[in-house]
């Protein structure tokens, strides 16, 4: 991080990721995943946030349970010396606020103790937030005028050590954090200390995630009804009469996609278009790109090719399959220093072909405009398209992926074209070390609704990066392709899915439009 280069030794950030929601990571926290060296986080870290860690990036999860304790705090202070003492900008990344009930101060302390530069970052708190997603404000003029956060947690011989009286007196909003196994307790506590029984109250679940739920009773009758809908950690109980506007304000599972987790495998540089519709429309989004391109650089077969073309008197055409195909082509002329004038040049205007609206987009945007786009987006059908449109003996000359699709080529050949294939850019497959587990749990669970495909190769990447590998241990969490239901782009990408036996629906046209169309008919709640 530029903001530390003078100093030797490295420096801990103590930073807040939030109550779940993604959305909800402050700008300083967003931009610390991106820079810090290695980052140490939480069980209560969501999926949706670790995604955003670039994949090669360093981490350490200290809330992995070895048997059945967390790693002991102390271990983690040791931890944070240590890393920053190798010369390490270091996250320590915790849920909500590091203060509020985090431990953030005593990690601290052992920082200042080892003369560790620090800073902290505060982070919305669940406390505040979860209320807020289940659509109760923890303060209303009408209603009460102070809110209260206490711990629930149970000390080691079983009681609490929370003075009840004081608490009924102040007649505020309780928000109890931590308190789901001692909830009886905590109810009862406060009906002998003189609460009223019909006074509401709320336990709300997952807050601010996909998978939150809220239970609304009174404190007589909130321990119950928990019970009975299964209500586990992590959860918040919530004392008051503010408790009763859940009823009417509710919102967050209203929304279109509200209660909807998507995973997403389309590599990052045209992935967020995608995110942002499924978000707007109320939906929790990971982002797991299962393949990355890298350009050819320098491409001199590209260089070869267009200098050939130049000097080719008839019919030419120029085919682009991909909008990163397109960004990829335009930045190769600029490091090959060649001239669009130069390349388009010649005795015909050059005629200019793109397999479907995204890629011709792409193209106009450079001031290029298609003469050809199939009516259906695929390669087989730009083929025959190209195949029909072109005068016999034309030049096809096709600037795409190293691996592009086979069905493009033959229709081509067959009609006697001189076709010329160069590769622009690879698609590699990315993997996701410290997701793997984390996504293999939610797919079993079924708490991952569905994962979309926009290419077969993103299909392959996700096997690969979650699929085990040999060596592994054998207790580590199993992948089973058929819980995932996938929603395919196009035919070719719903027979690579079907291919690994997952269940697949496909949009009506191969268009991001077309995809986010069909998620809406399928997981809509109010269409
Ligand atoms: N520092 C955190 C709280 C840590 S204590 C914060 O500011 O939010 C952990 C407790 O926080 C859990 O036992 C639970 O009571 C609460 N909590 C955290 N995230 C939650 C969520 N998404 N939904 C409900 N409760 C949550």
């Amino acid at each position: 991080m530029e903001y530390n280069n003078k100093l030797e030794k490295g420096k801990v950030w103590l930073a807040g990721a939030g109550p779940g929601d993604e959305m909800l990571l402050t700008l300083k926290t967003a931009e610390l995943i991106d820079r810090a060296d290695v980052i140490v986080y939480d069980a209560l870290i969501s999926a949706e946030i670790l995604s955003r860690i670039p994949s090669d990036k360093e981490t350490i999860n200290v809330g992995k349970h070895a048997g059945n304790h967390p790693v002991p705090q102390e271990e983690i202070s040791r931890i944070l010396v240590r890393e920053a003492e190798k010369g390490k900008n270091v996250l320590r990344l915790k849920g909500g606020d590091p203060f509020v009930f985090g431990r953030g101060g005593e990690e601290l302390e052992q920082l200042v103790q080892a003369g560790i530069p620090f800073e902290a970052v505060p982070g919305i708190t669940s406390s505040v937030a979860v209320p807020a997603y289940a659509g109760i404000p923890v303060t209303h003029r009408d209603y009460t005028s102070s809110f209260h956060v206490i711990t629930g947690h149970a000390r080691k011989d079983g009681t609490l050590h929370i003075d009840f009286e004081s608490l009924v007196k102040l007649d505020g909003t309780l928000v109890f954090l931590m308190g789901v196994s001692s909830m009886e307790m905590i109810l009862n506590g406060l009906m002998d200390a003189g609460m009223d029984p019909d006074m509401p109250a709320a336990v709300l679940e997952w807050g601010t995630t996909a998978d939150q739920r809220r239970v609304t009773a009174t404190v007589g009758t909130l321990k119950g009804e928990a019970d009975r809908a299964g209500i586990g950690t992590p959860a918040i109980i919530l004392v008051g009469r503010v408790c009763s506007l859940a009823e009417q304000l509710h919102w967050a599972e209203d929304r279109i996609l509200g209660g909807r987790r998507f995973l997403l495998t389309r590599p990052r540089q045209n992935m967020s278009a995608l995110a942002g519709r499924l978000r707007e429309l109320g939906a929790q989004v990971i982002e797991m790109p299962a393949i990355r391109t890298e350009p050819i650089s320098p491409n001199e077969t590209l260089k070869e090719a267009l200098e050939q073309f130049q000097r080719e008197e008839g019919e030419r055409w120029l085919v682009f399959t991909s909008s990163i195909g397109v960004s990829v082509f335009f930045e190769q002329l600029a490091e090959l220093k060649l001239d669009i004038r130069d390349v388009l040049c010649g005795r015909a205007r050059v005629r200019i072909s793109a397999i479907g609206s995204a890629t011709g987009k792409a193209l106009a945007s450079r001031g290029l405009f298609p003469d050809l786009v199939p009516e259906v987006y695929n390669a087989g059908e730009l083929g025959k398209s190209l195949a029909h449109t072109a005068a016999p003996g034309s030049r096809i000359l096709i600037v795409r992926a190293e691996k592009g699709s086979e069905e493009l080529i033959p229709p081509l050949l067959e009609a006697g074209l001189e076709v010329e294939d160069v590769p622009l850019y690879r698609t590699c497959y990315e993997t996701h070390p410290f997701l793997r587990d984390r996504i293999c749990t939610m797919l079993r669970r079924g708490e991952i609704d569905g994962v979309t495909f926009t290419s077969a190769s993103t299909v392959h990447g996700l096997v690969r990066a979650l699929e085990k590998k040999e060596g592994d241990s054998p207790a580590r969490e199993a992948f089973d392709p058929e819980r995932i239901r996938a929603l395919c782009i196009g035919r070719q990408t719903a027979q690579a899915a079907e291919g690994y036996g997952m269940r697949t629906v496909t949009a009506r046209e191969a268009s991001i439009d077309a995809l986010v169309e069909m998620i809406v008919e399928i997981y809509s709640k109010n269409i």
